[in-house]
């Protein structure tokens, strides 16, 4: 074991540790990113420290906004950090960094990509991975904001993003005998209902421009919903059950031919969030923001040694 400090939190959930076991033998070369997914996950199990970070949404909000919309959040920096340095030394194993941790997750948090190349730039880390370890980085603070700030979601919501986070679907669910469509965030896991016709991108709901692809002789649970105004698609599943909030990024993943299909047909998914969070977060306690992981060690330092 290279790194002697890095004591990973393996998810004990075995419905998840099967899926991901499944999703490793059909697609081998995700490995990377699903031990990035199950550590985020087995962290999202332990989640105190994240449930501690909750907070109250703000008062204010513009109409539209997201839950977290304008929210202040204050972490356990400490706690933070070790989760963190768990991550990026799962992350970039080779790399010597040097990462303001808790602005990473604040990027993360907003959608920030430039933000989040920046800190890749200062660190001398590869901003594509750094991209992808943020999203997994805030993945169990979005999930316990999701478990907690439930009875703060709208009960209805018209928009196509997340009314928590802000995040665009990765998947539309049909379930029960209904077949009601329930729109699920990748993110937190948030699912909101939405009229059948209507594209989530662009608010599309003449059925001319709205269409299916569906799988050849395949699977017959799965489509992928297009709409030829904006070229957005979304896949789709229909399920007897939702999926757990966990469930949804490995599920994206397993299916990752029915988006290379839409990609062949010159459909996509936006790059952008579906709406940018200006929100922000800091630590509860005066310890220093900068994470440093690399050869095996690690330290924190304290305000003013940076
Ligand atoms: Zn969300
Ligand atoms: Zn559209």
């Amino acid at each position: 074991m290279l790194w002697p400090h890095a004591r990973f939190r393996r998810a004990r959930n075995v419905d998840l540790q099967e899926r991901v076991a499944a999703a490793r033998r059909e697609t081998p070369e995700s490995d990377a990113w699903l031990k990035l997914l199950e550590a985020a996950l087995g962290e999202s199990e332990d989640g105190a420290v994240w449930d501690a970070a909750v907070p109250e949404p703000a008062a204010e909000r513009p109409v539209k906004a997201p839950v977290l919309s304008h929210a202040h959040i204050t972490l356990n920096g400490r706690a933070a950090r070790r989760w963190l340095r768990q991550l990026l030394t799962l992350a970039l194993p080779q790399q010597v960094r040097r990462i303001d941790g808790i602005a990473l997750l604040e990027a993360a948090l907003r959608y920030d990509d430039a933000g989040l190349d920046a800190l890749a730039q200062e660190a001398g880390a590869d901003p594509s991975i750094l991209r992808v370890a943020g999203q997994m980085a805030v993945l169990p603070l979005l999930q316990a904001c999701a478990r907690r700030l439930a009875r703060e979601l709208p009960p209805t919501w018209w928009e196509g993003y997340c009314p928590l986070c802000g995040a665009w679907p990765v998947v539309a669910e049909y379930t029960g005998l209904e077949r009601k469509r329930q729109l699920r965030c990748g993110r937190c896991g948030a699912g909101w209902a939405i009229p059948q016709l209507r594209c989530v991108y662009c608010d599309e709901t003449h059925h001319d421009n709205l269409g299916y692809l569906t799988p050849e002789g395949g699977e017959q649970t799965r489509k992928i919903e297009v709409c030829n105004t904006c070229k957005g698609y979304l896949k789709a599943v229909t399920t007897v059950r939702a999926l757990a909030p966990w469930a949804i990024l490995v599920d994206d993943l397993t299916t990752v031919p029915l988006d290379i299909a839409a990609l062949q047909r010159g459909y996509r998914r936006p790059e952008r969030p579906g709406y940018s969070l200006e929100c922000r977060i800091t630590e509860r306690r005066g310890w220093g923001r900068f994470v440093e992981v690399g050869g095996g060690w690690w330290r924190s330092l304290r305000q003013g040694e940076a």
